[in-house]
């Protein structure tokens, strides 16, 4: 089966890694201009005029991108099978209706007001309490787009920096830990669930996924599997989903946002889960059966960030395995992962921490657990 994916980035090169030993082939569709996935057919299409010709080639699309239009893929599944949907795009790249759909699902999220001018995103501040944090709705990623607000009287300034006509404001978590549930739901209607990721963010970037974590009690798993159901159910989705939430003290789980695809917070399934992401994403949208989502060994994914340090001396490290796309460095820019495992969290986390002491400029790695 040639299958085709729009984006043609790392995620999409780890689903080829993946899909080979299946026997796919993979056709990749970059609308940008600047594809970095290195493997497969890549198609640079900038003035939609080669479509047709990715059609031609495939048998069912696929997407490691959501900020795609609406009707290019509602265009595409005139023609051939896309999974996830158009309507699973249509949501996940505007978090106003991702919150809608967490409400209407009893899914809990932050406090939020929806604003479209300067005025009403210091009437919501002053509603909500300071801090919040104001977020575009659409086109943010990575914490892009985003500002945090100590004071009302910094409303306006905040409104021209993100400088988009809506945003979401969210009163300010008091997490104890921002964690994330992954789970794949097949053509049939088979969900299974990943064990959930603890995740850190610096500057809105993702930096260390460790899984599963020593201390999770088994019903807030439960309960984000079933949060997490509730939205593929409704979506009658098929393939990988991601839902990031914020954890707070009393071990209650608060929805962020979500994500259609194979997810950054999920790589360390390549290594440390029985089944990764990537090929369980591509048996669900096969309509093959799902694979075994235990984790081996207590894992964790330490991104390399702007700078790719010294492979060699990350590959020293016991039971390490690096993970390269491919990509020129540039601050702030994702070209690798570690996979790191061991069979303590204790040995991880020594693990963790003497990747990390290889890697410039990565922050020092702190668990909830520790
Ligand atoms: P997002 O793009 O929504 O995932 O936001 C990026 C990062 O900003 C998150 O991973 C959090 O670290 C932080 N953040 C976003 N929203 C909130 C919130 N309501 N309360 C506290 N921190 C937040």
């Amino acid at each position: 089966m040639n299958i085709g994916v729009l984006g043609a980035g790392q995620l999409g090169r780890m689903l080829a890694l993946a899909g080979y030993p299946l026997g796919n082939r993979f056709t990749f569709l970059d609308t940008t201009g600047n594809p970095s996935a290195g493997i497969g057919d890549v198609m640079v299409d900038t003035d939609q005029q080669h479509l047709t010709e990715f059609l031609s080639k495939v048998d069912l699309v696929t997407y490691e991108f959501e900020h795609l239009p609406v009707p290019l893929v509602q265009a595409i599944e005139e023609h051939k099978p896309v999974h996830p949907s158009s309507e699973a795009i249509r949501v996940c790249q505007n978090r106003a209706e991702e919150k809608a759909l967490f409400d209407r699902l009893a899914i809990p999220t932050p406090a939020y007001r929806l604003v479209e001018s300067a005025e009403a995103l210091e009437a919501a501040v002053r509603e909500l309490g300071t801090p919040v944090v104001a977020k575009s709705v659409t086109d943010g990623y990575d914490g892009k787009g985003q500002a945090v607000i100590k004071d009302p009287a910094n409303a306006a300034e905040a409104w021209r920096s993100i400088n988009h006509p809506r945003l979401i404001v969210e009163a300010f978590v008091d997490f104890v830990r921002e964690v994330s549930i992954i789970a794949v739901r097949g053509r049939d209607g088979q969900v299974v669930f990943y064990p959930m990721a603890e995740n850190l963010h610096v500057d809105g970037i993702l930096r260390y996924s460790l899984a599963p974590m020593p201390d999770l009690d088994a019903a807030v798993q439960q309960t984000a599997d079933e949060y997490i159901r509730a939205l593929l159910d409704e979506l009658d989705y098929v393939g990988v989903l991601t839902l990031e939430l914020f954890q707070a003290r009393d071990g209650s789980l608060l929805a962020n946002e979500m994500a259609p695809r194979v997810h950054n917070s999920g790589h360390w399934t390549m290594d440390g889960a029985v089944t990764s992401q990537f090929e369980n994403h591509l048996r669900a949208i096969q309509g093959l059966p799902l694979g075994d989502t235990a984790a081996r060994m207590p894992s964790c994914m330490v991104n390399v960030i702007g700078q790719e340090g010294e492979p060699a001396r990350l590959l020293e490290i016991e039971d390490a395995h690096l993970h390269r796309y491919g990509k020129g460095e540039r601050p702030g820019r994702k070209l690798a992962h570690v996979n790191l495992m061991a069979p303590t969290h204790e040995a991880l986390v020594e693990k963790v921490r003497a990747c990390a002491a290889l890697l410039p400029g990565a922050p020092a790695p702190r668990f909830s657990f520790e």
